[in-house]
């Protein structure tokens, strides 16, 4: 049983059509449709239509695999089996849970309630057509807090949304009628740069990019309440009608309730990505993508959450179950990224690439395009 229909259990049900044809195989997931999370951004500004960046499971995954659209509730690993919202119990042999992640909002406080996350096409749809209904309420209103959206977060999808409504903002200004120079983007960062921990050089050049497209950075401004069109960072209130939330991720809600071992809602995974049974048996689980958490040997610190990490741990899981099935063991889970693409818009972005040797290489602006949208190929033909 496969858990998720994102890019970690699309590209482990594809693995083990081909490894394990004679298996039975069954993918639940919550939508009859799987969504690039990695895009949608470029939906929420506008740019893109959902149908570009979503197909329909039963249209797309092989034939012999069971398709079940429900919520997981609850995983029971005494029992192996999940717990679905209408189908009730659906016991498995193996699982492979690839749940994803979810918002970080419950944290702070009012931010679920008053702020846009960008983890679901749903997300991504309501703080699209809120965007449109505040640009033509403000031909009305003349609030200038409804030209202001806020931005909390300074991480890549952060960073990649603000860099798709810079680019979307002259269409917007113009099919709503407002005025563009009166229009401000504003981002709130706890860190005093953006992706504090990326590449320096890199890093220096989008903060140029962003402020040369009047992206106002409030640094060290950690956000700690979210109110009705107000950002609250310590005493001080900040008034936009429009705020996005895309400060970090946690894993799946289903993760605190099934009694896995959890850092934020992300399992803490074995160097094979299982996670310990219950009775200290062989492993039955592996669990991939947004919703594990795998430390980067060298650092110790949890890899960063990315479409690229779980297209990788999709192969390797796949291969586990099927060495399990098979009686063999398990392979370690030997990650080499090649580096970091980043969208900056349609036409621009930054990369950091790594080879074989561990050496990298910069790359900025027009010439990432062609990259991105490889990257974006490769994650499509990985699940397609
Ligand atoms: C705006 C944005 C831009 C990004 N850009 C990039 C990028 O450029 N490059 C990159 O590598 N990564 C990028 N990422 C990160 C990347 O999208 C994620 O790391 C990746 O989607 C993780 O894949 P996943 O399969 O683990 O989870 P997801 O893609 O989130 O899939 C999880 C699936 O599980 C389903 N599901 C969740 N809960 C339940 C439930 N309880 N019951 C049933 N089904 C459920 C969901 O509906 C979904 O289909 C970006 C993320 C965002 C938000």
């Amino acid at each position: 049983m496969v858990l998720g229909a994102g890019y970690a259990g699309l590209h482990a049900v594809k693995q083990l059509v081909a490894l394990q044809p004679d298996a039975e195989i069954v993918l639940v997931n919550r939508d009859v449709y799987h969504y690039d999370t990695a895009r949608l951004h470029e939906v929420a500004v506008g740019r893109t239509d959902p149908s570009e960046i979503s197909f329909n499971l039963r249209e797309t995954i092989d034939p012999s695999v069971g398709l079940i659209v429900d919520d997981v509730m609850r995983i029971d690993h005494d029992i192996r089996a999940v717990e679905l919202r209408n189908n009730g119990l659906v016991f498995y042999d193996y699982l492979i849970n690839a749940l994803g992640g979810a918002t970080s909002t419950p944290e702070v406080p009012g931010a679920s309630e008053n702020a846009f996350p960008l983890i679901t096409l749903d997300d991504a749809l309501r703080a699209r057509s809120h965007i449109e209904r505040i640009l033509t309420d403000y031909r009305v209103s003349q609030n200038p807090y409804d030209l202001r959206i806020a931005v909390c977060g300074d991480g890549f999808s952060a960073v990649a949304f603000m860099a798709a409504l810079v680019h979307q903002l002259p269409i917007l200004t113009k099919q709503f009628g407002v005025p563009a120079d009166k229009f401000e983007v504003h981002c709130f960062a706890s860190n005093p740069n953006p992706l504090y921990r990326f590449d320096p050089k890199l890093t220096e050049w989008i903060m140029e990019f962003l402020q040369g497209s009047n992206v106002i950075f409030h640094g060290s401004s950690r956000v700690t309440a979210v109110g009705p069109g107000e950002v609250h960072v310590g005493n001080q209130v900040f008034h936009a009608n429009t705020i996005v939330w895309a400060a970090g991720i946690r894993g799946s809600e289903v993760v605190p309730i099934s009694g896995y071992a959890q850092k934020f809602n992300r399992v803490i995974v074995r160097d094979d990505l299982s996670v310990i049974e219950a009775d200290g048996s062989w492993p039955r689980e592996f669990v991939i993508g947004d919703v594990s958490a795998f430390p980067n040997p060298e650092t110790g610190r949890v890899y960063p959450a990315t479409a690229q990490l779980a297209i990788a741990q999709a192969e390797c899981a796949a291969s586990n179950v099927a060495q399990l099935l098979k009686g063999g063991r398990t392979y370690r889970f030997d990650y080499k990224p090649y580096g970091t693409i980043l969208p900056l818009g349609p036409h621009s972005g930054v990369a950091l690439l790594q080879d074989s040797k561990g050496n990298y290489t910069r790359l900025k602006g027009a010439k990432v395009r062609l990259l991105i949208s490889r990257m974006n190929k490769d994650f499509r033909d990985a699940i397609d």
